[in-house]
């Protein structure tokens, strides 16, 4: 999928800094975009992320496996700007290791595109580290965080 071919563009967003944006109709099925950017182990996601958590900078880390996590603020395209929603309009869909954004319902002009991050953690994580992954979204479905229903020790 190239770049051009892209119904989506980076801009501010009402919900946290940049966000994402369609400029022509997507609908329900279609395949956005892909999430790329450096495949890293999943303990050098947690170096990253560690080094990074003292910068302003949102990071974005997206969990493939338990061997491999992207890094998409390394190499990455405009997915990395897409924001959280308790109420997504598109979802990840894993095609064998690859990552693609798939529309969830049809999305007109001008919408924000928003995913479900369900980012993982473990029972072990500090709930004050987890803090930072409170969510705002304001959908009527909010579940007050960014992160999984249940942490990935518990996940099968
Ligand atoms: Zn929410």
């Amino acid at each position: 999928m190239s770049e051009q071919t892209l119904k989506i563009e980076a801009r501010r967003s009402s919900i946290h800094g940049l966000g994402v944006y369609v400029v022509e109709r997507i609908r329900a099925g279609e395949t956005i975009v892909e999430i790329v950017g450096e495949r890293i182990s999943s303990e050098e996601s947690d170096r990253r992320f560690d080094e990074k958590q003292t910068e302003a900078g949102h990071t974005f880390m997206f969990y493939v496996d338990e061997d491999t996590v992207i890094d998409c603020g390394t190499n990455g395209n405009v997915s990395r700007f897409i924001n959280h929603s308790c109420e997504p309009n598109c979802e990840a869909v894993d095609d064998e290791g690859r990552i693609f954004l798939e529309a969830l319902r049809d999305i007109e002009v001008g919408e924000e595109l928003v995913f479900d991050y369900r980012l993982t953690w473990d029972s072990g994580d500090d709930p004050e580290d987890l803090k930072v992954y409170l969510c705002r979204c304001g959908a009527r479905s909010c579940r007050g965080t960014m992160l999984d229903v249940v942490p990935l020790s518990e996940a099968s």
